[in-house]
Order: structure tokens, then C-alpha cells, then sequence
């Protein structure tokens, strides 16, 4: 059971987060297990960015906790980099660098951060780019590619550092529809290994395959929470209701 977890892999307590005076994130508290897939929907401006950019500490909370296997990456004390190693991000814009070609994008954090040898490190992208789907296309630049065939790169690119979490932001909202399959089965399959993931998104037809829970963020708290079944079939805040009516 979720709620009983006693080693979470993600705690998030209190979390609050400020640009100036415009109050983003009130207050979140959040548990997420080993291996659990989180799908977070929410209207825009939400906060639900803001939230997953907290927590690899692209942005730094104004107050609360976020403790991922127990240690606080919060706080002064907090070693970034090491934060950043454990925990993978895929982004809208797939940002691919667009000088290097798709093995040299997969390669380069391991190697320029000393994690890997050069031969480690293309051995691992070799592999990761046969889990993706692109074996044939290793040394063809990012614009030689579609947009689905960039994102599925960009994603092979955040586990060469071999995470042990994976946040996912709106991960397909760039993409043409007919491409939007295609990385969703990548992250399906992803998740199937056991990653733990966090993933912002508006494929409600994912979100019900693949979450193990379902969070609603309106007006920068969680609204609602549950497993898919529950939110979309017999969801219980009128927000959340409303929400749902308009992209349902
Ligand atoms: P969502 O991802 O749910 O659309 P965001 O987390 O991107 O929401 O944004 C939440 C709110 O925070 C919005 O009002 C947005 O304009 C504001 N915001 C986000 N990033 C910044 C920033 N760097 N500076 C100022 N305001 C920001
Ligand atoms: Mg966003």
C-alpha cells in the first residue's frame, strides 16, 4: 500500500515554492514508492513544472523537504550534481545539442562528468538506443530527425546516467500526433522495468494504462489523488470534475 510505505523513494514535505511575491507551489506532500509511476495532471499554470523542476532542483523551494532515498537534497548541504546523477529529466523541447550527433548526445554527461570511460559509455548508448527503437540511426545529427525519433533520443540520453528516478514533462505535447505513440511506448516500457517516474502529462489514455496513481494539481496544491481507476471513473473534487469534462 502506497500510503504505508515506509522507505519512500521520494518524500516531498511541505513543499513551497515563490517567484517574488506570486506564491507557484502551497504547500505539497507527497510519498512516491520505489517503482511507482505517478502520472500529475492539472490546468496550466498549475504549478505542476514548477513542481518536477523542484525536485532535480532546477529550481530552489522557498521552504519544505524533498528527501529522495531518505537524504534531504534540499537545504545548503544538498550536492547537486550527485542529486542530478540519480535523477533523469525529458523535457517538452527535446534540447538535443544540435552540433553532436545522436551517439555523442547519448554519451557526452557520462563522460564529460568521469561516470564512464568513452568505451563504457558507448556500449551503454548502443544499448539505449536499441531499447529506444533507433539502433540504425547512432551517427545521424538531431535535425536529420522527427520529433518523436529526437524525444526518444533525449530520453535515451537522461538514462546513459542511469537513473533511478525519471521525471517527465509534458513529454509529447511537442509532437506531431502521429509520434506521440511511439515515445509513450517507450516510457510504458520504461516503467514496466520498475522506474520510478513522475510524469506531467495530458495522455489520459497513458495515465490510465501505465500510473499507479493519478495527482490533480490546480492553483499549486494537489487537489485530488488516486489510482486511475478512481480520479477518472468516479473522481470526487469538483474541480477535479471539471477539469476532467474539459479534456475527456
Ligand atoms: P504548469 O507547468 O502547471 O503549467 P508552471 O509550474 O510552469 O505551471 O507555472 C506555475 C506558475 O508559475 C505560472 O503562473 C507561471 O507563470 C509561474 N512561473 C513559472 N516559472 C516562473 C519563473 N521562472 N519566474 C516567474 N514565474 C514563473
Ligand atoms: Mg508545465
Amino acid at each position: 500500500m502506497i500510503e504505508k510505505d515506509m522507505n519512500p523513494k521520494i518524500e516531498v514535505k511541505n513543499l513551497h515554492k515563490y517567484f517574488d511575491h506570486l506564491e507557484v507551489l502551497k504547500g505539497i506532500d507527497l510519498k512516491i514508492s520505489k517503482g511507482e509511476v505517478v502520472c500529475v495532471i492539472g490546468p496550466s499554470g498549475s504549478g505542476k513544472s514548477t513542481f518536477l523542476r523542484c525536485i532535480n532542483r532546477l529550481e530552489e523551494p522557498t521552504a519544505g523537504e524533498i528527501l529522495v532515498n531518505g537524504e534531504p537534497i534540499t537545504g545548503k548541504n544538498a550536492d547537486i550534481n550527485k542529486i542530478r546523477r540519480h535523477i533523469g529529466m525529458v523535457f517538452q523541447q527535446f534540447n538535443l545539442f544540435p552540433h553532436l550527433n545522436v551517439m555523442k548526445n547519448i554519451m557526452m554527461a557520462p563522460v564529460e562528468l568521469k561516470i564512464k570511460t568513452k568505451e563504457e559509455a558507448e556500449k551503454k548508448a548502443l544499448e539505449l538506443l536499441e531499447r529506444v527503437g533507433l539502433s540504425e540511426k547512432a551517427e545521424v545529427m538531431p535535425r536529420q530527425l522527427s520529433g518523436g525519433q529526437q524525444q526518444r533520443v533525449a530520453i535515451a540520453r537522461a538514462l546513459a546516467m542511469e537513473p533511478d528516478i525519471m521525471l517527465f514533462d509534458e513529454p509529447t505535447s511537442a509532437l506531431d500526433p502521429e509520434m506521440v505513440g511511439e515515445v509513450l511506448a517507450v516510457m510504458k516500457e520504461l516503467a514496466k522495468m520498475g522506474m520510478t517516474m513522475i510524469v506531467v502529462t495530458h495522455e489520459m489514455g497513458f495515465a490510465r494504462d501505465v500510473a499507479d496513481r493519478v495527482i490533480f494539481m490546480d492553483g499549486g496544491v494537489v487537489v485530488e489523488q488516486g489510482p486511475p481507476s478512481e480520479i477518472f471513473t468516479n473522481p470526487k473534487n469538483q474541480r477535479t470534475i471539471e477539469f476532467l469534462n474539459k479534456i475527456l
